[in-house]
């Protein structure tokens, strides 16, 4: 996948902002940036735990905070960078608030199956059946950094801490 510097640069902040996500309460190791023309309009870490949420995983979170600055609920144009590929809920979340680009670090495979809701189906999956076809996907941008934050795929994780049962 041919990356820009600038790729590299947001996923970056997506980074910092997931680490800090992993050290403050309430929050969890996942970021998220959306940029348009250069600038961040919306940027946020996974804040479940900090407002009793299910909904608030990180790219939600920055999606609001776009809609709010922009007084816009249409993001179009905009490149949404994540730590974590998107979970169903958010993927749609970015279809409807028409994403024109989403770009994640690790994927399913790099991490534990928990962070996903579908045992089959996948952020492509959502992606390919939309009405838009003018949302682009691509994963894997600092893929190896990225699942660093997470548990990986063959832990032995007790039933009762996994957050999809
Ligand atoms: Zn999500």
């Amino acid at each position: 996948m041919p990356w820009t510097l600038d790729d590299a640069t947001w996923m970056n902040r997506a980074i910092g902002l997931a680490r800090e996500g992993a050290v403050r309460p309430g929050m969890n190791p996942i970021g998220c940036v959306i940029v348009r023309n250069g600038e961040v309009i919306g940027e946020g870490c996974n804040e479940v735990d900090l407002h009793h949420d299910a909904t608030a995983h990180a790219e939600i979170v920055a999606m609001r905070r776009a809609g709010q600055m922009l007084e816009c609920q249409e993001l179009r144009d905009a490149v949404l960078y994540t730590t974590l590929q998107p979970c169903g809920m958010c993927t749609m979340a970015s279809i409807w608030a028409k994403i024109g680009r989403i770009v994640y670090g690790a994927g399913r495979e790099d991490v534990h199956a928990m962070y996903f809701e579908d045992r089959h189906l996948d952020t492509v999956d959502f992606i390919r059946d939309a009405f838009r076809n003018d949302l682009s996907l691509e994963g894997g941008l600092m893929a190896r950094e990225c699942a660093t934050l997470y548990v990986p795929p063959d832990a032995d994780v007790p039933k009762d801490e996994q957050f999809n049962r």
